[in-house]
Order: structure tokens, then C-alpha cells, then sequence
């Protein structure tokens, strides 16, 4: 199919927040068209999805093509110190809403998004690498990439779901360094032949290897597990340089992981890794523009946080872009910037929280609240706007207090 030269949207990046947004907005009448640099199914990281991001699957009409797919179901999240176990069960949370997900291998899952765009009648062109934009008063001018081509294309609103692409924040200068320190991971799809023995595949767990490094295992259904570490940089030059060598050492250096994976292969030629990649933006919206997913803000993958944002930002901004081709005038600081980040920012306290210490405190409390602990399950579960959750609406206040109180008493809440 060949590229349209003038459309109502252009959606820039086929991952959940491009393939969310152009789908809200294709429902709603929109002329909409999504390029995507890659072929799919392609390598991105963040499997653990979280119960708030179904909502946005659901109305983007993706709900039954991913059921189909059978991914593992996601009943809550296990966090592991020591002989110290929080486990996480979302159908015991304050907010009303899913209290499950999936924990997905994000090459499938991303596929069958994109792929229900395609069956709507959405064209999206994969190798097509968006170079340069250029805004105009009522329509931008994209250039984009194909087959080593340059073509342009005509549109009246631009949504950048370009993740890690960063498109308009690079193209635009809007960058800015993220509050979060630089951290590394290394991780591995692997086999799970002693998966049984260990626990219960539902769930993810967590393991605090030491107070600022962490462990992901994430079970998929097709019999592999997602193993990974992260850590600061410096915490992996202890172990040996060449990639298998160095996940087969860390893997031994945690003793839970030691017996479960003793006999697993990986199912990757190596383990891959990445670092520093926390970003943020000066806005997420601009004249013709708009921002969501990754591209807006990503502070740190410890509470999965990732595809929910993603998923959720553009589920709002396929609204507001509507009205804006509708004629209307929407507020876009106030209805979009200021509540998307209204949930970033109870997951930055979070995060916080979690790199400081102060969420050890409450997590691996002697006996603890229910309904606090519910409370808090709602945030994991990624209800980050449900205001009447006292952990949601004095997110930072409540938290610190409750951590040190629970500090000085050691056992109950
Ligand atoms: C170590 C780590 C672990 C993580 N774990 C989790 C997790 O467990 N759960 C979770 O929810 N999140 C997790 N995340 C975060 C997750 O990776 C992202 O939040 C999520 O992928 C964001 O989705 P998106 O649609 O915004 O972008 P992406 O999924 O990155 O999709 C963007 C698409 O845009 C395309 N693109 C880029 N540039 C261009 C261009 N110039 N032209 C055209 N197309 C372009 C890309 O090819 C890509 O396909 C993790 C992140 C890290 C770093």
C-alpha cells in the first residue's frame, strides 16, 4: 500500500500508545495513518503489564484479538527480601476496576495491535523512519523514510508514540535530563524447566538483591521466563565482562534464581542490556502535536509502570486531539499534561520510595494493614488517578509517614 500523502493523523511508532491512539481515533471518524520505523514483530522490553491498561485495550477494540493470543495471566506482583515475601493480589485492591492483566513476550503482543489496526482499515507502513517535521499554522509537513526514499506527508495533527525514537522532543529541542539516576540492566529470556517446583506462574516477582539492585522474573505462557537485573552501572563490573558468562554469574549470585534456572538454556543467542534510559520532556503537547507514551516521561521499570502510561496517555490524547480536529479548543495543559502527570508522579514517589528504602519499610512490615496494603495495591496496579485512594492523592505524604512510623515500630500496621 502506498503511502497516503495527506491525512487527519499521523501516528508516529506502532507500539501500544501509537496503535491505542490511532485506533480511539480512527472509531471517532479520523482519516489516520501510523509509520513505524521497524518490521514487526520486533525486540522492545516491558512484559508485565498492569490492571489500569486494559481499560485503554478495551476501548481500542484490542481486547479479544490479545485474549485469542493466550498470553499469562497476571494476578498481582510478589516482592521477595530475603525470606521476606509482599505478594500483591489485585483482586484485593481499594480501586474498583481489572484486577488482572498479562505478562507478554512484547514482540507478539505489540503485533497483534498493530495487526488489529490493519484489520480496521488503519494503513501503517513499517521501514518508514519519520526524519524531520515541520508545523505549520493549520497542517505540519513530515518526512519520512521508506525503502531509502524520502516521501512527505500532509497532516493536521501529529501524535508522537515514538517511545525510545523520542522524535519530536529530539527534533524539537524539548529534552530534558530525567531526575533518575542512570541505572543498567542485563537480562534473558530463558527456559523455566523447574518453573512448578518454584511458584505459581501468575505473577511476577521481585527480588531485592541489595538495597539498589532489584530482579525481574516474569513467567510467559509459553513455557519461557523473562529474567533481569538492574542495578547502577557499577554493581555489574563485579561480574564478568563477556554477556553469557556475566547473566550465568548473576543468575548464581542470587540463590532463589540459582535453583530455579540451574538447568534452564537461554533463549537468545546472549542476554541483551541497556542503560540510562529514563527521559522526560518539557511539554507533551504543542501546536499540531502531541506527545504520549515513553515519549512523555519513563522514570524506571520497577513497578512496571511503562505500557500502563503509555497505553493511558494515549488513550487521552486520542480524545483530545478529536476535539481539536472537532473545532473545539480543548485544555490541553490542564486535561492532558497536568493529569498524565498527575500519574507519573504517584509513580515517582513510588520509585522513590523504592530506590531510598522507604518502601522496604512498609512492604516487609510484620503484619500488615489490609487496607492500606490495598491501598497501595491499587497504585501497582496502576490506578494512579483514583484520587479518592488517600496512597493516590497524598501520594508522597502518606507514604513517607507511614515508612517511618512503621520504622519505629517494626512489626505491625
Ligand atoms: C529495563 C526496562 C524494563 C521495562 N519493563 C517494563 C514492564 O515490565 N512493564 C511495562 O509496562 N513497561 C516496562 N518498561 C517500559 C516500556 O518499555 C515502555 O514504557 C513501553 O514500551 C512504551 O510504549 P510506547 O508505545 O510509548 O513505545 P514503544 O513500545 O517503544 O514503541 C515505539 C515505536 O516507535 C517506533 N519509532 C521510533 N522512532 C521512530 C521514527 N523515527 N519513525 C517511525 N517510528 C519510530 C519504534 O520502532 C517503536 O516500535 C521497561 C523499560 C525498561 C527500560
Amino acid at each position: 500500500m502506498s503511502i497516503k500523502k495527506q491525512v487527519d493523523v499521523l501516528v508516529i511508532g506502532a507500539g501500544p500508545s501509537g496503535t491505542v491512539a490511532a485506533s480511539i481515533m480512527h472509531q471517532k471518524g479520523l482519516d489516520v495513518q501510523i509509520v513505524e520505523k521497524q518490521r514487526f514483530p520486533r525486540f522492545v522490553i516491558g512484559e508485565s503489564l498492569l490492571p489500569r491498561c486494559m481499560e485503554a485495550l478495551e476501548e481500542a477494540k484490542f481486547l479479544d484479538a490479545v485474549k485469542a493470543k493466550h498470553f499469562q495471566q497476571k494476578d498481582g506482583a510478589k516482592f521477595v527480601m530475603g525470606d521476606q515475601v509482599c505478594d500483591f493480589n489485585f483482586n484485593q485492591q481499594f480501586t474498583p476496576g481489572w484486577n488482572w492483566t498479562w505478562q507478554v513476550p512484547r514482540s507478539e503482543f505489540d503485533k497483534v495491535l498493530a495487526d488489529e489496526c490493519e484489520k480496521m482499515g488503519i494503513p501503517l507502513h513499517y521501514e518508514t523512519e519519520v526524519t524531520d517535521i515541520k508545523i505549520y499554522d493549520d497542517h505540519s509537513i513530515t518526512t519520512v523514510v521508506k525503502d531509502g526514499k524520502e516521501e512527505t506527508i500532509r497532516a493536521k495533527f501529529i501524535v508522537d508514540g515514538s517511545g525510545y525514537g523520542r522524535v519530536i522532543p529530539r527534533l524539537f529541542g524539548l529534552d530534558k535530563p530525567s531526575t533518575q539516576a542512570p541505572r543498567r540492566t542485563v537480562f534473558c529470556h530463558m527456559t523455566d524447566p523447574k518453573r512448578s517446583e518454584a511458584v505459581e506462574p501468575n505473577r511476577i516477582t521481585v527480588f531485592v538483591h541489595d538495597p539498589k539492585t532489584w530482579i525481574w522474573v516474569i513467567p510467559f505462557s509459553n513455557g519461557n521466563t523473562s529474567v533481569g537485573y538492574v542495578g547502577d552501572p557499577e554493581f555489574f563490573e563485579k561480574f564478568p565482562s563477556e554477556i553469557k558468562e556475566q547473566f550465568r554469574a548473576l543468575l548464581n549470585a542470587q540463590p532463589e534464581l540459582a535453583m530455579r534456572f540451574d538447568e534452564s538454556e537461554m533463549v537468545w543467542p546472549e542476554p541483551r542490556f541497556l542503560q540510562s534510559w529514563s527521559s522526560t520532556t518539557s511539554t507533551f503537547y504543542g501546536k499540531g502535536f502531541v506527545l504520549t507514551g515513553n515519549v512523555t516521561e519513563f522514570l524506571d521499570p520497577v513497578f512496571s509502570s511503562g505500557v500502563t502510561l503509555a497505553t493511558v496517555s494515549a488513550q487521552h490524547a486520542a480524545h483530545m486531539v478529536v476535539r481539536e480536529l472537532n473545532g473545539e479548543q480543548p485544555d490541553w495543559e490542564n486535561d492532558y499534561m497536568k493529569k498524565m502527570m498527575q500519574g507519573v508522579d504517584v509513580f515517582r514517589t513510588y520509585v522513590n520510595g523504592w530506590y531510598d528504602g522507604t518502601l522496604f519499610n512498609i512492604f516487609f512490615a510484620g503484619n500488615r494493614n489490609p487496607e492500606i496494603m490495598a491501598q497501595i495495591c491499587s497504585v501497582l496496579a496502576g490506578y494512579v488517578w483514583d484520587d479518592s485512594n488517600p496512597f493516590v492523592k497524598n501520594h508522597e505524604k502518606n507514604i513517607r509517614t507511614l515508612s517511618r512510623y512503621l520504622a519505629t515500630q517494626k512489626t505491625t500496621i
